[in-house]
């Protein structure tokens, strides 16, 4: 028998009717003789409400307690699925993310998975359930419950199909699968139908929230195929595998693949640091010891003796707190000047695997935000992606016009 792993996002799972009608996709899978495992998300807004909720009791609450609380979000989905199946006359079974024998790291918010002991889940496929396992969620060294970050239940699902060796991971969520740019933004924009795990990578990461980047990450270095498509509708979806063919279906030798933007962008400048060796380890170890993951780093100055430089980087808004307490050592540390943070600013970037062979690509993207009175705040590329930091407010002109100029655009 083969193994099939579904996840189903938030959205999927956000009301009884909707837990019904994932339910019934869950059951032809079965019918058609396949072992299921099902990945579930917490229903609708429950993370976000969970979040809130602490909000209103703790302004800066526990790491700990907070992956407890978000942590019952998934349980609740996952039990109700498995007593709907039970009750349509299906043997199911739900587990909780340490029941399903996910095994994390210590990061509270953040952990990685390390690896999973399928002992429990491939005892109970063999007595015949489907097997439904909460997603975001592990078991830490010292016992305690972690979550993986937000979105992290894909991720989930992508370790759980690597440890049963299942053929391809599916991810139902709500829209068809990978835009060329978000389609709530880009009218233009269209399903890409098949996509490479770096392009993939990059758009995730760059702020396309269809896939958890982690989980592309870990798709990646198995190997595993993922199919990224709707729970609301039969259409085929996006595959995301090592080689594709993002435009197979357009006879057009496209440069890009897709416009990613991305609203959760904290920018921190770092005035008058001292221009000597070690300034830059002392900076980032910081943050690093306090677990915040960087994006784009520029570093400023002409390198004349004496001189003092100045440094900005980017990181993600549910940071900031950690970061300006760090940045406030930092600068004492230090002896610089001073540092500000912007959460008034926001991330485009251009990806695309065809970029490594087309020169112009940086000066063409700079071009249609200088047409469009777009102001660049920071740039950074990389072999198959080009990112600018730019005014929040101009962020959806900046990505219809680049959807426009890279010859994207399909009515
Ligand atoms: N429920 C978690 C979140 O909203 C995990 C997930 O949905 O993947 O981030
Ligand atoms: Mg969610």
């Amino acid at each position: 028998m083969t193994i099939v792993v579904q996840k189903f996002g938030g959205s999927s799972v956000a009301n009884p009717e909707r837990i019904r009608r994932v339910s019934e996709r869950i059951l032809q899978t079965a019918e058609a003789g396949n072992q299921v495992v099902v990945i579930l998300s917490a229903m609708g807004d429950t993370t976000d409400d969970l979040i809130e909720l602490a909000a209103q009791l703790s302004t800066n609450p526990c790491k700990r307690e907070m992956d407890m609380l978000l942590s019952t979000g998934e349980q609740q989905s996952v039990a109700l699925m498995a007593m709907l199946l039970c009750d349509m006359g299906y043997p199911a079974v739900s587990l909780t993310g340490p029941q399903a024998g996910y095994k994390t790291d210590g990061v509270y918010s953040k952990a990685r998975i390390i690896d999973i002991d399928t002992k429990r889940v491939l005892s109970e496929l063999n007595d015949g359930k489907i097997v439904v396992v909460t997603g975001f969620q592990g078991l830490a060294p010292n016992g305690d419950i972690t979550t993986l970050g937000r979105g992290g239940s894909d991720t989930s699902a992508v370790a759980m199909a690597v440890a049963l060796k299942a053929e391809i991971c599916e991810i139902y969520t709500d829209v068809d699968g990978v835009y060329t740019a978000d389609p709530r933004v880009v009218k233009k924009a269209w399903k890409i139908p098949e996509i490479s795990y770096d392009e993939m990578l990059d758009m995730a990461a760059m702020g396309a929230l269809v896939l958890q980047p982690r989980s592309v990450e870990v798709a990646k270095q198995n190997g595993i195929p993922l199919c990224v498509r709707s729970s609301f509708n039969q259409n085929e979806g996006t595959i995301v595998k090592e080689v594709a063919n993002v435009f197979k279906e357009l006879e057009k030798d496209l440069v890009v693949c897709g416009v990613a933007h991305d609203m959760n962008v904290l920018k921190v400048n770092l005035y008058g640091i001292p221009d000597q060796p070690g300034v830059a380890d002392l900076i980032f170890s910081s943050l690093a010891n306090e677990k915040i993951n960087l994006d784009m780093i520029i570093q400023s100055g002409r390198g004349t003796p004496g001189e003092k430089q100045n440094l900005s980087f980017t990181t993600g808004k549910d940071d900031a707190w950690k970061v300006k307490s760090v940045m406030n050592a930092v600068v004492k540390e230090l002896g610089a000047e001073g540092f500000d943070t912007r959460d008034d600013v926001a991330k485009i970037s251009l990806v695309g695997a065809g970029m490594i062979t087309r020169p112009g690509v940086a000066a063409n993207m700079f071009h249609v935000l200088a047409d469009n009175n777009i102001n660049i705040h920071m740039i950074s590329t990389s072999e198959i992606k080009i990112s600018c930091i730019v005014d929040a407010d101009r962020i959806k002109d900046a990505a219809i016009a680049l959807h426009t100029a890279f010859g994207l655009d399909r009515d």
